[in-house]
């Protein structure tokens, strides 16, 4: 029998597992203004979208690093959705929209940016800022700096 030397392996096997997943990297980070995290729960994170879709694009994201819907246990979902309600509050809060879409790209072909690592969207809508939504996560220029919107909603966020 042939003895494997593989050192790398090793260096593999203790590698960070997900290092390039920037969700995982902001849920590790917890509330930072860098990666535009602004609370973070007992299994979710609400962060800026740093694409975002509309001023005040927030996301909702377990913490957890999975792609499939399936995998979140009971209190994973629940907390998810608490999340979203405390997103919406904040979003009220500073920038009264009139209207939300909220939800959930699953795959490439349903427009997920990225596919590894669930996130729910919630982006705050008013009347006549445009007729149609359009694929969520598509650059757009907004009027409002980041920065200026992560303090703002920091600032009106129930923690
Ligand atoms: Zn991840």
């Amino acid at each position: 029998m042939e003895r494997l030397w593989a050192p790398w392996r090793m260096e593999y096997m203790m590698a960070p597992q997900h290092d390039s997943c920037f969700l995982c990297e902001a849920a590790e980070a917890g509330v930072d203004r860098n990666h535009l995290v602004l609370v973070k729960r007992e299994f979710c994170l609400i962060m800026l979208n740093r694409y975002p879709y509309v001023g005040g694009h927030l996301m909702v994201v377990p913490l957890r690093h999975t792609g499939e819907l399936d995998d979140l246990d009971d209190a994973e979902q629940l907390d998810l959705l608490h999340g979203v309600r405390q997103a919406r509050a904040a979003l009220r809060r500073t920038s009264a929209p009139e209207g939300f879409n909220i939800g959930m790209n699953i795959g490439k072909p349903a427009g997920a940016g990225l596919e590894n690592h669930l996130h729910i969207h919630v982006v705050p809508r008013w009347n006549g800022d445009t007729n149609f939504m359009q694929p969520v996560g598509e650059l757009r220029i907004i009027s409002e700096g980041l920065k200026e919107s992560y303090d703002r909603l920091r600032a009106a966020i129930d923690c």
